[in-house]
């Protein structure tokens, strides 16, 4: 069965921060992660990033690196967080800093806060002639919410998301305050994870981005993925290049299962494809029962 099993401490090795970006409408999330995406930060790895599969990973200088999930905005994390799903470690919270704090950002700190996960600001748009960071933290510090700048402990730095100022500076905020979080897993066990998005392919049938947060997914693995489950086919990541293996942190997209899971859902490795298949049709069972009972009611 897929109980959790505690692993011990000597098992578990540093994984890469999975990282969501938060904010008000048009403040600058899309335009961040395509400007991370496009630059495919900084390290040049061969091959851009050319799939859009819900996720993505990049790599720093120094070798580090960070996971996105591609779904700008609150609505992904709180729909995953509505069921069950906890993936973020930490969220960027883009602000404009030729607006005001927004009603949706404010929503956006209270998410994070809900969730206990830690936020580092991106005051973006500073290279508008009306850009003023200054009074963004200074709205900041009213709700409590102190910057370095202002000798609080909550990371911010100025970018802009149009031109790559700061982008640089605030991806190695987020490794400073990954290292803080000291993340880790265990690669040496079974894959479990999380469901970013699926959806059906013509030519290809299901396919499911999925997010590895511990173990490592091998292709041949059963996969139960809410109510669904299937044996993995092939397995793809952000750059279109096949991949044979995943481990902890790493996005990657998989054919072979036998529907569409939900954003949010969790997915196992199991040893048995019979037990897999059982429990993914129990559970399409419940679900159906539970939408007659709420049509009744
Ligand atoms: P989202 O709704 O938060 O995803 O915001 P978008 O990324 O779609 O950006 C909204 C608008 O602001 C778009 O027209 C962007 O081109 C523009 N924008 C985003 N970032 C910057 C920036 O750093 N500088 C400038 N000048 N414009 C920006």
């Amino acid at each position: 069965s897929f109980e959790e099993v505690e692993d011990k401490p000597e098992d578990l090795k540093p994984r890469a921060p999975i990282v969501t970006v938060m904010g008000h409408v048009d403040h600058g999330k899309t335009s961040l992660l395509d400007y991370v995406r496009k630059e495919n930060v900084i390290a040049g790895e061969s091959g851009g990033i050319t799939q859009h599969i819900g996720a993505y990973g990049v790599s720093l200088e120094n070798g580090n690196k960070i996971t996105f999930l591609d779904t700008p905005g609150h609505e992904a994390f709180t729909a995953m967080r509505a069921r069950g799903a906890q993936v973020t470690d930490i969220a960027i919270v883009v602000i404009a800093a030729d607006d005001d704090i927004m009603p949706q950002t404010k929503e956006a700190i209270s998410h994070a806060q809900a969730a206990g996960v830690p936020m580092i600001f991106a005051i973006n748009k500073i290279d508008r002639p009306t850009a003023n960071p200054d009074k963004i933290k200074e709205g900041l510090a009213q709700m409590n919410l102190l910057v370095e700048d202002w000798g609080g402990k909550i990371q911010s730095h100025d970018i802009s998301a149009k031109t790559g100022t700061g982008v640089k500076e605030l991806l190695e905020k987020v490794l400073l305050e990954a290292e803080m979080l000291d993340l880790k897993a265990n690669p040496d066990r079974l894959a479990s994870g999380t469901v970013v998005e699926a959806f059906l392919d013509k030519g290809r049938g299901y396919v499911s981005t999925i997010l590895v947060q511990s173990g490592t997914l091998s292709i041949g693995d059963y996969v139960l993925a809410g109510t669904c489950s299937g044996k993995i086919k092939a397995m793809q990541d952000e750059r279109g290049n096949a991949v044979k293996k995943a481990g902890p942190s790493t996005p990657i997209s998989i054919l072979g299962l036998d529907g569409a899971p939900q954003a949010g859902d969790k997915f196992n490795v199991m040893e048995d494809e019979k037990e897999a298949k059982q429990i993914a049709a129990k559970r399409a069972q419940l679900q159906r029962e539970q939408s007659v009972r709420t049509q009744r009611h």
